[in-house]
């Protein structure tokens, strides 16, 4: 399809039948009188009296437990830029009709007009008593490491930004798949990750959450070392000791993580890695180099992107819908460490597990795992069960959640339902 019949149809399906992707459903009946002095006064004020006793009330009486905040300021929309807060609320709604058709969480996009982060965290802050949970979605680096910081601080409910934790997750289970399928042990892996933006600086965290040791990171300006003196805090975490020359830091590496803009590394580089390679070109749309040119110079390599025609899709929506319905469903007062790394493991875990019948005519090929299926595919619908039930008991063994006798068993057949 030509590009402009695709972009016509892009636009009919966000205006028609009508404007945007998202409405709100009433979930009560409002039929009669009766009804009606429920739902509003003189009925409505008992809850509202029964919350200001006791605050978890309104998880028992309002749709609080349910309902997630998905924020941006639109200053880091897809690859598009700081195309600003309006124009990034189509994105923001997708995400809540992700949120929605995947866990059964409901969304309200918010787009705040402000790239000051502490006139951003304190509109966040100052309507966070609505939500269950906040997912923080296209903020800039390196504003939104100190904008989530703050503001998982300040708020007893999960607040995650997206674009790096929903990555590291994902990424990470992609990780420890291939190197089980390339035999690779990960404390002993060379890992270069291209990009030292927001995504690529959580990623770095999570792999060395499993045991990675050895990661080098490249900016705009190259390997992000001791000796430089542009360096953020963010990214001085990963500086090496020592400056590498370009040849040094790719030949031997068993793993290449883009997450920074096409044409940032070359076929050239990734001739230099040693056997079996694992490499990721995960910059969207276009990645950095294409898997047909991968794989043309590279047969031996396990190759992923962020794209949906390829193989291997490193696909955020693979986690957040999940990882929230988890954290929420406990009450867990952040997103941990604990909690991401369940969620790895768990999606990880469940690649392995046998393909339902309806998966393969779905992507149209037989999936097993192996070098071309790492990761599960969004469409597979034990994600729920799998990932949000190893996320609630990461939070309740980590201390995120105080819940009193949570069953697994009973947890999983809820969310199987
Ligand atoms: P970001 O914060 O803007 O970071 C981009 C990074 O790329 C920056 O650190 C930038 O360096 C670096 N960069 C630019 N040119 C480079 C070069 N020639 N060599 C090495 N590094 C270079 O963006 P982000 O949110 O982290 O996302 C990065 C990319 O990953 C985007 O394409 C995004 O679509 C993609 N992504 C994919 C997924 C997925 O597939 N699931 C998820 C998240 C992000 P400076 O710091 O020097 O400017
Ligand atoms: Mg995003």
């Amino acid at each position: 399809m030509s590009k402009k019949k695709i972009d016509k149809e892009a636009l009919d399906y966000h205006q028609f039948p009508q404007p945007g992707k998202i409405s709100v459903e009433v979930t009560k009946a409002v039929e009669t009188q009766k009804d009606l002095s429920l739902a509003y006064t003189p009925g409505v004020a008992v809850p509202c009296l029964e919350i200001e006793k006791d605050p978890a009330n309104a998880y028992k009486y309002t749709a609080k437990s349910n309902l997630v905040a998905v924020i941006s300021n639109g200053t880091a929309v897809l690859g598009l830029g700081d195309i600003g807060a309006l124009a990034s609320k189509p994105v923001m709604e997708g995400k809540g009709v992700l949120f929605k058709k995947f866990s059964g969480l409901d969304a309200y996009d918010i787009e705040v007009d402000t790239k000051s982060i502490d006139r951003f965290c304190s509109v966040v802050s100052a309507i966070a008593p609505t939500f269950g949970g906040i997912n923080l979605e296209d903020i800039k680096a390196p504003e939104c490491f100190e904008i989530e910081r703050r503001l998982v601080d300040e708020l007893d409910i999960p607040v995650m930004h997206d674009d790096q934790h929903g990555t590291a997750v994902i990424s990470t289970a992609a990780i420890l798949n291939a190197c089980e399928i390339a035999n690779k042990d990960i404390e002993k892996l060379k890992i270069v990750v291209v990009g030292a933006g927001a995504a690529a600086i959580s990623c770095a965290r999570l792999y060395r959450e499993v045991g990675v040791q050895n990661i080098l990171m490249l900016d705009s300006k190259g390997l992000i070392h001791q000796g430089r003196s542009d360096l953020n805090d963010f990214k001085r975490e990963f500086a090496t000791h020592d400056y590498m020359t370009h040849d040094e830091i790719f030949t031997n590496a068993d793993v290449i993580v883009g997450l920074s803009r096409p044409g940032t590394f070359h076929i050239e580089d990734v001739k230099k890695m040693c056997n079996n390679p694992i490499i990721f070109t995960l910059a969207n749309p276009t990645p950095e180099i294409f898997p047909e040119e991968t794989r043309a110079a590279r047969p031996d390599a396990i190759v992923a992107t962020g794209r949906s025609d390829y193989p291997n899709q490193v696909n955020n929506v693979l986690g957040f819908p999940f990882i929230f319905r988890g954290a929420m469903d406990v009450r867990a007062k952040e997103i941990n460490t604990q909690m991401k790394l369940a969620a790895s493991k768990a999606l990880a875990e469940l690649a392995k597990k046998e393909v339902p019948e309806y998966l393969h005519n779905i992507h149209g090929r037989e999936l097993q795992y192996g070098k071309e299926y790492i990761i599960p595919s969004p469409f597979d619908k034990r994600l729920v069960v799998e990932i949000s039930a190893a996320v609630a008991l990461a939070a309740i063994e980590s201390g995120a959640s105080d819940m009193k006798n949570f069953d697994l068993d009973e947890y999983k057949k809820e969310l199987a339902s």
